[in-house]
């Protein structure tokens, strides 16, 4: 990569975003396309959020990514929000910056109905039952990934009322599929609706740490299943790992992140991504991680 006079900057804000993989996709892109640009990670703590944000447009960044802790916070600072999907998202992890004006997207819900149709193909997926665990921004991007697909989704949540706004919400706003809310697991109902789903998503961050306990038990769970853990690293949390001891197929959420990275680069470049080399990027990271690990 050459960095000259004219090259443009994109980056990813967030905090911390130390262990971030978008800087190899998005580098990797760029010089499979050979277009004259670099992605690089901007750490920036909450204090100095909006300081950041005055400085991207002034250092003449032309797009960033958002990641936590600010995929909400940074809405009330944008020029404009572009939705793709009828169901709002409220949570932006793209931005475009042109001519100081800073316009908003939300690819993550595009990443996980990419990664769903791509790698997990659930035939005929219209009429079928997912049962999410979770209710925060993640699953909101999940929700509108799925609003178009015609299922039935059954959301739990340790917090209850915003479980039951995201059921509401699914409800006002998407085409085809629709959402009831479930108490938590220690409840019967609960439990037959997580064993008769046909895809079970884990949108909570129960599973980051490797000795996280996992959220089913053995007997809830059917080899006919699909597992579908929205976190990445470790690549089998415990909840996978419950799954694919009955012999059912489980994904993690290497799918969502690769698509979300994917869509965000054609709104940055305008150019079609190039998916094979940003998942090789990506694959090299996290095995190198692994490695790292292991170590
Ligand atoms: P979040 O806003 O913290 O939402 C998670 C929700 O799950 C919270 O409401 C939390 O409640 C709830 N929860 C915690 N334990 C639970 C349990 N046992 N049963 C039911 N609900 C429970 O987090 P987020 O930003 O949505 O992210 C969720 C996960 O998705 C993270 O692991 C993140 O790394 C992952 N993610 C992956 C991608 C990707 O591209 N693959 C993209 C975005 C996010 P409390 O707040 O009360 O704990």
């Amino acid at each position: 990569m050459q960095i000259n006079g004219k090259t443009k900057l994109y980056g990813l804000i967030g905090w911390p975003v130390e262990h971030t993989f978008s800087p190899a996709m998005h580098n990797a892109a760029f010089e499979a396309l050979g277009i004259d640009a670099v992605y690089v990670p901007l750490a920036v703590e909450e204090k100095n959020f909006e300081a950041a944000l005055k400085g991207l447009a002034a250092l003449g960044f032309s797009g960033v990514n958002v990641t936590i802790p600010y995929k909400e916070k940074i809405i009330s600072y944008l020029s404009d929000v572009q939705d793709n999907f009828v169901m709002p998202v409220g949570a932006v992890n793209t931005v475009n910056i042109s001519n100081g004006n800073l316009i908003g997207y939300n690819t993550d819900s595009l990443g996980f109905q990419f990664s769903l149709l791509d790698n997990v193909k659930i035939e005929g997926i219209e009429g079928k039952k997912v049962f999410m665990f979770g209710s925060g921004g993640a699953a909101k991007a999940v929700a509108a990934g799925m609003e178009g697909l015609g299922v039935t989704v059954y959301i739990t949540d340790v917090a209850k009322e915003k479980a039951e706004n995201l059921v509401s919400h699914i409800n006002k706003y998407s085409k085809k599929s629709k959402a009831e809310y479930c108490a938590g697991l220690e409840n019967k109902e609960t439990r037959e609706k997580l064993k008769e789903a046909d895809l079970v998503i884990n949108a909570t961050g129960i599973g980051l740490k490797k000795d996280d306990p996992s959220l089913v038990k053995s007997e809830w769970v059917r080899k006919e299943q699909i597992a579908y853990d929205l976190i990445y690293n470790p690549p089998l949390t415990n909840f996978l790992r419950a799954y694919k001891e009955k012999g059912a197929k489980v994904f993690n959420g290497e799918g969502m992140l690769l698509y979300q990275a994917v869509g965000a680069f054609k709104l940055f470049t305008d150019r079609q991504a190039p998916v094979e080399v940003m998942r090789q990027a990506l694959r090299k990271q996290i095995e190198t991680l692994n490695l790292t690990a292991k170590s």
